[in-house]
């Protein structure tokens, strides 16, 4: 019998082999303390194994595992359900559950597509929204999500992204190019009243952490309502407390979206995503058009219930938004002694450091560095942009003030 090897697309960014982690930190195999500011790619949200994590899940393993819900309805998703309706914006009183943020997308554009029987799908430049066919065909943030397994979905046309540093204009002026620009693509390619969705993340994430200007939001809001056309806001990364207000919507005053996208935080680990739109429009998705075998599984409903309670208990979110401030100024401190940082963004507590040559374009080389030399200094650190030349930090919502000050000192050595 042969033994077999990880593949290599699964080669790692680290060295790191985790033993046991708990709150911040990773305890590798080599015996070694990290402090984790990736969190799973912005998943663990309540820190790694929060108790009162653990054992709702271990407990619910001892009730039942998996009972499909379009079958048998269990208990950990009713309450889910409940909590997170505590949380969801006016109007979006139906929610509806898968296990990745892909799939969720992915039932999102659907809903969509069946809601409206029109096919187009407008996205913005350096957005992320999945790996699956479907998910990559929306996905611009770069090309390596999508190269070589052409062709993608049709109907995904792309738009610009007010990008301000990128573009070297202030907020205001970037708003007002990329929305003109939307208006322009409406005017010669894309009928609106032949489209079905915005799609569009609050913060952009892999895109580079930007996030969104709420006057760019405002004015998809109005063009949306101007075609009924359906705005769905994918909330998978910046949501569930993460840049400092529950939703990363809730920045822009006022604003409500069609169809809410979540998952990663929601359950500190455990696989489980969820959409959630009016009752009106969900039920323009028959019974069995959506989801899979898996979705709402029941210890990762009862994971994600007890992380909302957790989330609640010990106010995260607003730890998110203290120790977001803390992470931000630290970092826009220490920018001016790099002259390799062009910029420094981002909402709570997700921070993007943007790494830029000698002639100020992006420079992959300098973040991938970064990214390694924070390893000796026991930093666990994230890349990610279109470009790969930012460096993103996102650590959990029960990061202390101590542990932060560590990260940002880290980080300067790293440097
Ligand atoms: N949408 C956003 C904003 C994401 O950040 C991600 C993952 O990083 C996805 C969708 C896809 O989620 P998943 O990797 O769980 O399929």
């Amino acid at each position: 019998m042969s033994s077999a090897t990880l593949s290599p697309a699964l080669k790692q960014a680290t060295p790191v082999v985790v033993d046991h982690a708990k709150g911040s930190w990773i305890h590798g195999t080599d015996g070694i303390d990290y402090l984790d500011f990736t969190t799973g790619i912005g998943v663990t949200s309540t820190g790694h194994c929060h108790p009162k994590v653990v054992t709702a899940a271990q407990e619910q393993c001892g009730k039942i595992i998996h009972a499909q819900y379009t079958t048998v309805m269990h208990k950990p998703l009713l309450e889910l359900t409940d909590k997170l309706g505590e949380h969801l914006p006016a109007g979006l009183d139906s929610v509806f559950y898968a296990n990745s943020g892909s799939e969720a997308v992915e039932a999102s554009v659907r809903l969509a597509r069946m809601a409206t029987e029109r096919p187009n799908i407008v996205v913005f430049q350096g957005g992320f929204h999945g790996r699956t066919v479907a998910a990559a065909t929306l996905t611009t943030a770069g090309t390596k999500f999508s190269a070589g397994f052409s062709p993608l979905m049709g109907g995904v046309h792309m738009a610009p992204f007010p990008y301000a540093y990128r573009y070297g204009w202030d907020e205001a002026t970037a708003v007002a190019f990329a929305l003109r620009e939307l208006d322009y693509l409406f005017a010669s390619r894309v009928a609106p009243n032949d489209t079905a969705a915005f799609l569009i993340e609050p913060v952009l994430g892999d895109g580079g952490y930007l996030p969104t200007p709420p006057a760019f939001l405002a004015g998809l809001r109005e063009r949306a309502d101007k075609h009924g056309i359906i705005l769905i806001l994918d909330e998978v990364q910046a949501g569930v407390g993460r840049t400092g207000k529950f939703w990363g919507h809730q920045h822009s005053e006022g604003l409500i979206p069609d169809i809410l996208i979540t998952a990663k935080g929601i359950a500190s680990g455990f696989p489980i995503s969820a959409i959630a739109a009016p009752t009106s429009l969900m039920a323009k998705a028959w019974p069995g058009s959506q989801g899979g075998t898996y979705g709402g599984n029941a210890v990762a409903a009862a994971a994600g219930v007890a992380t909302l309670q957790v989330i609640a208990e010990e106010n995260l979110v607003e730890n998110a938004r203290i120790r977001g401030d803390q992470m931000l100024r630290g970092l826009s401190e220490l920018a001016p002694k790099f002259p390799q940082i062009g910029d420094v963004r981002g909402l709570g507590l997700m921070a993007g450091i943007e790494f830029i040559d000698g002639d100020g374009k992006p420079d992959a080389v300098a973040a991938a560095a970064v990214q390694q030399a924070a390893i000796p200094e026991k930093l666990l650190t994230l890349t990610c942009g279109p470009m790969g030349n930012v460096v993103r930090l996102i650590p959990a919502l029960v990061v202390t003030e101590e542990e932060m000050a560590t990260g940002l000192n880290r980080f300067e050595a790293a440097l």
